[in-house]
């Protein structure tokens, strides 16, 4: 018997390569007359593109967008919106400068139109983060979901093959964890069995091949739906997980949570074989950890959180701080078990199960 609930988010999309160029007449449609727009300093000359194109509607740039987003950047950019009188906010970037994006729109009540330009999926999330005196806080609200977000693949042929390898993974995992649970959404889970699908098919192509249109739209796609998958659904140990490797740990956050991903994946099957199984299929495999384990290794991802540069000495720590406040997983987390998990992961071995 079928039964479920879902409330969808309030996305407005427009997807398709050459996509950037529509940027002005849809903010003249959305009567957006400011815009500051945002970046990282690695994509400064991309934000000083969009400046040219936006010709009298934009504000200036603001291109001091870090990971984590700290309350400093965003005070600095609240000062220049300010100044500028900016009506808007432009994103153009990766997860980073999003997060900027959704901390204004927060902070400053400024709407936030996002162009993403890797597969972190931020902009189909109602989650919301600020880093302020060592603590990463996050929440969700309505609010952050971009007022629009227009996806552009050819601003995604920049991005670099083996950063668009961990990226896909981060995207792959916001899918994931939303098909191998024990409560499965059936919107949720059409949209996530989607994403794996496209990341899966396309991520090795833009290895091989990264200046290919099919593959790299179909990575983005693939990034888009995985957020939906995010945004509508739920986070669990894997997440959790990250989370500590990010907070506490300042890992980087795509490759980390690629190299969780296969284990907290083995972690949860028994309890969560239906779902297991039609990822598996989404990835014509037998067993879905092992093909995420196969597919990293033909992506030449590293495998260990060693090869990332994580001390085994502070996986106790990790442990204790995964545990710290109590979450939802299908399969019971005790200390023990995640930290054979973690060990796992540490090494880089082939994912098991953990009794
Ligand atoms: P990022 O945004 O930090 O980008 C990494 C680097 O790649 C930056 O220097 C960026 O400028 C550059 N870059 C991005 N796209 C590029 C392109 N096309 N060409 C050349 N360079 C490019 O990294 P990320 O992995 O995209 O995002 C990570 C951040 O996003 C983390 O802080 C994470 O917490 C957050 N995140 C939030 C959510 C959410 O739902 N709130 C979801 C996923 C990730």
């Amino acid at each position: 018997m079928i039964e479920f609930e879902y409330q969808t988010l309030p996305w407005n999309i427009i997807f398709g390569a050459g996509a950037l160029a529509r940027l002005p007449g849809e903010l003249d449609k959305l009567g957006m007359k400011r815009a500051l727009v945002l970046t990282t300093p690695n994509q400064t000359k991309s934000g000083e593109d969009v400046i040219d194109l936006l010709e009298i509607r934009a504000a200036g740039l603001f291109d001091q967008c870090v990971m984590h987003v700290p309350q400093q950047t965003v005070s600095a950019a609240s000062v220049r919106a300010r100044e500028l009188g900016a009506d808007c906010t432009v994103a153009l970037g990766g997860g980073s400068t999003t997060g900027l994006g959704k901390a204004l729109a927060v902070q400053m009540g400024l709407p936030n139109i996002v162009i993403p330009t890797s597969y972190a999926g931020s902009e189909m999330t109602d989650i919301w983060a600020i880093t302020d005196e060592g603590r990463k806080v996050t929440d969700r609200n309505n609010d952050v979901v971009p007022t629009l977000t227009l996806y552009d693949p050819t601003l995604t042929l920049s991005l670099p093959p083996k950063f668009a390898a961990a990226s896909g993974l981060n995207a792959m995992a916001q899918a994931v964890v939303n098909v191998a649970t024990d409560k499965i959404n059936p919107i949720v889970s059409c949209l996530a069995l989607d994403a794996v699908k496209s990341l899966y098919e396309s991520l090795p192509v833009i290895m091989d091949k990264p200046d290919d249109m099919e593959a790299r739209s179909q990575a983005l796609y693939g990034a888009c739906l995985a957020g939906g998958a995010l945004g509508t659904g739920a986070t669990s140990l894997h997440h959790k997980i990250c989370h500590t490797m990010g907070g506490t740990f300042n890992m980087p956050h795509a490759e980390t949570h690629a190299v969780i991903l296969p284990h907290s994946v083995a972690y949860n099957a028994a309890a969560t074989p239906d779902g297991s199984a039609r990822l598996a299929a989404a990835m014509g495999a037998a067993n879905a950890a092992d093909a995420i384990y196969n597919l990293m290794k033909k992506l030449s991802l590293p495998l260990g959180l060693k090869d990332l540069g994580f001390k085994e000495a502070d996986l106790d720590q990790a442990t204790e701080v995964t545990l710290e406040k109590p979450f939802h997983n299908a399969e019971p987390v005790t200390a023990k078990r995640l930290r054979v998990l973690l060990q796992n992961a540490y090494d880089g071995v082939r994912p098991r199960p953990i009794s």
